[in-house]
């Protein structure tokens, strides 16, 4: 990931738009309909930062409902029409973009290195992507027969309902939001209720700039438990989730119920593979783009990583010297490589991980603790972990831990390293580190994953795309493949024969 290293100019706290944020429903900001409200808290200082408000089922209905009407006109807009509206968010961000990264770090914990260097111009680069490939996608029509000619036209499928996690919250959105948008969907999104702020600010930038008509992105914020509910059982017509295994099991039956798609972006425990004749500085740079990029909460985190036994000794020498040098600290200095863990609860459950590894039997090879000296007592700091003495059978190699803790796994051969990455119920990312492309590209293809790196991990170009085999989810986005499942398919059949077919009626009536 490329990174630039400029501070932002103003204190971040001043540079909200506003400490209360509100629902986005048809055009309107609103409170929730009973008042509730979530106060949002700083993971690096501990501050807080905002109120946003708690989504009744009221609001949701309203907001599917004025979804519902937009959809009426959206529906019909031309492609050139939704091609320039998607150009014109791609520049809003990257006119504003400082000001969203410093908001996504500010409210995600994330180093400004990694908002400003890839989640902010990866959401532009997203919005242009699509803008381009829906100016490209055609239709069919072929004949049949001498008489029948065979139309296939591509239609927008309605009312979409979009729910996304903390990790990436506003990459996610631009990732999901784009492909609906090209395709003349109306929305529905719900961030989490950890990070709402960037979405926010991306709606009011939208709406102040009169870029949608109303009702076409509504934007409700909420527990997942109440208004992510309400949402996923909601009179919709697709929902798309990027989240847990467990929770994405729950709406692919909801949907199976209403007989709607869902795409689902889930879970992983991604092995990344390290032979002995790769170069050691990128093996060096891949460990850490797999394990510590975003704090370790990448669903596709390489966080088995497997090193080949020949070469365990150097690997690890080199390796914890590199974790112990990584600078965790304030999200908003551009030095800082590592940020704040989301919140108290996130570092908790990391931090029990390390402890029932240590009860299977591993070692802690480096770091393992909560960081408190100094300002970085304020916040959810964690150190680079690296657990060694680790088989794939323990529970630290089989469950998502979801924070900067790779676990070791040393394995011999080919062979041997195909069958433990594939003992897995996972099938997300993975990557191979080698000097052989032949080896790479076998290892790539014997791995039952999504997506493979070689030499290289946690890359997100658009046009490539992602998505996951097994329990890690249905679909593929970031790709123009993910249209199919933004629309519907008509078919037309026209029949050019001058007289009937003879069924019922002779022909030479
Ligand atoms: P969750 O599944 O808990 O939450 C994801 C989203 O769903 C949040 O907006 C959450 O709201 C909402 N939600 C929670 N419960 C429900 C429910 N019952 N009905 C509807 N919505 C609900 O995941 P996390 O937020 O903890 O995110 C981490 C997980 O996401 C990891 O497992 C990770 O692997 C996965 N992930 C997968 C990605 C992929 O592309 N495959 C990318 C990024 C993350 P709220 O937070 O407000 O409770």
């Amino acid at each position: 990931m490329s990174s630039t290293l400029e501070r932002p100019a103003v204190h971040p706290k001043a540079r909200l738009s506003t400490e209360h944020y509100q629902l986005l429903i048809g055009g309107r900001w609103r409170d929730a309909s009973d008042g509730a409200t979530i106060t949002v808290t700083s993971p690096s200082a501990g501050e807080t930062l905002a109120t946003i408000p708690e989504a009744t089922k009221d609001d949701v209905d309203a907001a599917v409902a004025a979804a519902r009407t937009a959809f009426a006109t959206w529906s019909r807009t031309s492609v050139t029409e939704r091609s320039q509206v998607l150009l014109r968010i791609a520049d809003l961000i990257e006119e504003h973009a400082d000001f969203l990264a410093t908001v996504e770090s500010m409210d995600n914990g994330k180093p400004i290195r990694e908002t400003t260097g890839a989640d902010i111009p990866l959401g532009v680069d997203h919005f242009r992507y699509f803008a381009g490939v829906i100016r490209g996608e055609e239709g069919s029509a072929t004949m049949v027969d001498e008489n029948m000619l065979n139309l296939i036209l591509t239609e927008p499928l309605g009312v979409v309902a979009q729910i996304v996690p903390w990790n990436f919250p506003f990459l996610m959105a631009c990732w999901k939001l784009a492909p609906a948008l090209a395709a003349g969907d109306t929305v529905v999104f719900k961030p989490s209720s950890s990070t709402s702020l960037s979405v926010l600010e991306l709606a009011r930038l939208i709406t102040e700039n009169h870029v949608l008509p109303d009702g076409v992105l509504n934007v409700v914020t909420g527990s997942g438990t109440k208004s992510g509910e309400y949402l996923q059982h909601a009179d919709i017509d697709k929902i798309a989730f990027t989240g847990s295994t467990e929770v994405g099991r729950g709406i692919g039956i909801a949907a199976a119920e209403k007989i709607i798609p869902s795409t689902l972006e889930l879970g992983g425990k991604s092995a990344n593979i390290f032979f002995d004749d790769c170069d050691l500085d990128l093996a060096m740079e891949g460990i850490g783009l797999g394990i510590l990029f975003n704090q370790g909460q990448v669903c596709s985190a390489g966080s088995r990583i497997f090193v080949q036994c020949s070469f365990l000794d150097t690997f690890m020498q080199r390796a914890t010297e590199e974790f112990r040098n990584v600078r965790v600290g304030d999200p908003l200095d551009p030095s800082t490589q590592m940020g704040a863990q989301v919140n108290e609860t996130q570092l908790a459950k990391i931090l029990s991980y390390v402890d029932i590894g240590r009860s299977e039997g591993a070692t802690v090879a480096v770091g393992g603790r909560r960081l408190t000296h100094g300002d970085l007592g304020r916040g959810v700091f964690m150190e680079p972990t690296l657990l060694t003495d680790v088989d794939n059978s323990m529970r630290v190699a089989r469950e998502e831990i979801f924070g900067p803790v790779g676990v070791v796994i040393p394995f011999d051969d080919e062979d041997e390293v195909i069958a433990l990455a594939n003992d897995s119920t996972y099938g997300l990312g993975g990557g191979v580190f080698t000097s052989d492309l032949g080896r790479a590209i076998r290892v790539a293809r014997g791995v039952r994953t999504g997506r493979v790196w070689v030499n290289t991990y946690n890359q997100f170009p658009a046009g490539a795309p992602f998505g996951g085999y097994k329990e890690s989810g249905i679909g593929r986005e970031t790709h123009k493949m993910i249209l199919h499942s933004y629309t519907q398919t008509k078919n037309v059949l026209i029949n050019l024969a001058r007289k009937p077919g003879g069924m019922y009626v002779p022909p030479e009536h």
